[in-house]
């Protein structure tokens, strides 16, 4: 791992910060598929490796990697970006409050407001793009942990992590971000202020649709943080090292796929916009856009890859759009190397910020011609 840390990250991820395998020198780490570790006579752990539920050396590159992308103190693998997630939540304790966006990923704000409830989490959903209303959320001297997602499923809204991070921290509450969609080379939220930084890797990190995992990296190795570690090793449900290992596979291409996947949906974002069948794009890179001038300043490099738009015809048209697509495949999940679709008002149901003739774009690392003709195509037919 020598003088990784004076290099860029294109470098750190092609190389996976240089690391070599010890044993005969490969270029790629080995699979450890052992759950136990030998004692010594004494009784001791010679390599310090007791059992194989959380220390497991195939998690290693991996968090290495996310540690240093990320500027942290330390990074944690998870089975999910849901494990990931909620192993944050369950460190708190009955009665804390928390607040979290009213714009964020489905799953996990079921999650807080059925089982997060049920286990004592009072939980406040606020527009956390509007800083006035996330600091009319804190519940002064109860609220432990603000939670923001950005650029914010499905419809990308920004928030400013450094303004959030102050209204936290002035609360005496931890901020965490849910950084899936920026990825560690688009923000930095640790930079900005973050003590805990989200991702599911099965997204862009992994990149292939083929592995879920889910990772988070603290800015310090506090005590919240040592009950996380706990968390992931007393809750039990890990991550494979199969699975660890092709996340480290996809990690290593990373940077290409962002650039592509943010270059593309830039093209699709401004041809959207001018299309006679569609009605809105929401994209935080258009200039328009109302999180522009806050993604300007914490976003480097692009603005992501995901995008939604808005189509005539309401949620008929959308379905129409969806149904005529060729080259997208209708599909959940998003950061993919294959671009996909999905309307995710109807996904979501009640309650969801989607409104219903949106469709939800993941932009992959295909010929972006060949998406835009599919677009103009499927909205034209529609
Ligand atoms: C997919 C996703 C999650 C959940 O990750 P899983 O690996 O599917 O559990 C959380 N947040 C965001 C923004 C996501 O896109």
């Amino acid at each position: 791992m020598a003088d990784s840390k004076d290099t860029r990250p294109a470098t750190q991820l092609a190389q996976a910060l240089g690391i070599i395998e010890p044993a005969y020198g490969g270029l790629v780490p080995a699979l450890h598929w052992s759950t136990t570790y030998e004692r010594a006579p004494d009784g001791g752990y010679p390599k310090g490796r007791a059992y194989g539920r959380d220390e497991n050396p195939s998690y290693d590159a991996a968090e290495a990697v996310l540690k240093q992308l990320e500027g942290g103190a330390e990074a944690l693998l998870f089975a999910s970006g849901m494990a990931a997630a909620t192993a944050v939540f369950l460190a708190l304790s009955p009665g804390d409050h928390v607040v979290a966006p009213r714009v964020m990923y489905w799953a996990l704000r079921k999650w807080l407001s059925q089982t997060g409830a049920r286990l004592g989490l009072a939980v406040d959903f606020a527009d956390a793009d509007d800083n006035d209303a996330l600091k009319a959320a804190i519940r002064p001297g109860r609220t432990r942990l603000v939670w923001i997602e950005t650029p914010a499923n499905p419809t990308w809204v920004v928030t400013d992590i450094a303004a959030a991070a102050s209204i936290a921290h002035g609360a005496g509450a931890l901020l965490a971000v849910d950084s899936t969609v920026a990825t560690p080379l688009l923000t930095r939220p640790i930079e900005h202020g973050a003590d805990i930084v989200m991702h599911a890797a099965t997204k862009y990190l992994n990149g292939h649709s083929d592995v879920i995992a889910g990772a988070l990296i603290a800015r310090e190795k506090d005590e919240f943080w040592a009950r996380i570690r706990a968390n992931r090793a007393g809750m039990g449900g890990i991550l494979g090292p199969m699975e660890a290992w092709l996340l480290l596979r996809g990690l290593r291409t990373l940077h290409l796929r962002v650039a592509a996947a943010c270059q593309s949906a830039a093209r699709i974002a401004r041809f959207c916009e001018t299309h006679p069948a569609c009605v809105g794009v929401l994209y935080p890179g258009l200039p328009n856009s109302p999180g522009h001038a806050v993604a300007l300043r914490q976003m480097r490099g692009g603005f992501g890859g995901m995008l939604s738009i808005r189509t005539r015809g309401g949620e008929a048209g959308a379905f129409r759009v969806a149904g005529a697509l060729k080259v997208f495949k209708r599909a959940t999940s998003l950061g993919g190397v294959e671009s996909l679709v999905e309307h995710r008002a109807s996904v979501e149901g009640a309650g969801t910020p989607a409104p219903p003739d949106m469709l939800r774009l993941s932009i992959g690392i295909e010929d972006v011609e060949d998406l835009v003709a599919d677009l103009d195509r499927a909205l034209g037919a529609a």
